[in-house]
């Protein structure tokens, strides 16, 4: 009963802005910033934790989605940033990997 897997097999219909045979990008439901999407590998990986070797060209997808997503929404030459929370400490709520792509404010460092 995974949130991203019901999105992935369509039993919930997310705010989706592209979808391919790896990946979907959809907006977040709760945006921390004027853009806030998320983009969801359709494979079920819980946490940065269990990403193995294999994965490597899947989490290259996800940042070239991430890219094109900012692109799209004319926020790359502006700037935007991308978030993989892991487990407590950094706040991850659903667990099945996501990267955030935050843009439309200036965004602080060191983050919160
Ligand atoms: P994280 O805290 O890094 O695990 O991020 C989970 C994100 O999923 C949060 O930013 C939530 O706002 C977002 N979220 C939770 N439920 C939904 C939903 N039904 N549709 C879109 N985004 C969601
Ligand atoms: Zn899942």
């Amino acid at each position: 009963d995974c949130l991203f897997c019901k999105m992935v097999s369509g039993d919930i219909k997310p705010d989706l802005l592209h979808a391919d045979e790896h990946l979907l990008v959809i907006r977040d439901i709760n945006p921390q910033a004027p853009f806030h999407a998320l983009v969801i590998p359709r494979e079920h990986i819980a946490t940065l934790n269990d990403l193995q070797p294999e994965h490597a060209e899947l989490v290259g997808r996800m940042y070239l989605a991430a890219a094109a997503v900012a692109q799209a929404q004319g926020h790359a030459s502006d700037g935007y940033r991308t978030v993989m929370n892991c487990n407590r400490l950094a706040g991850q709520t659903v667990f099945h990997i996501h990267l955030h792509v935050l843009a439309g404010r200036a965004m602080h460092w060191p983050p919160g």
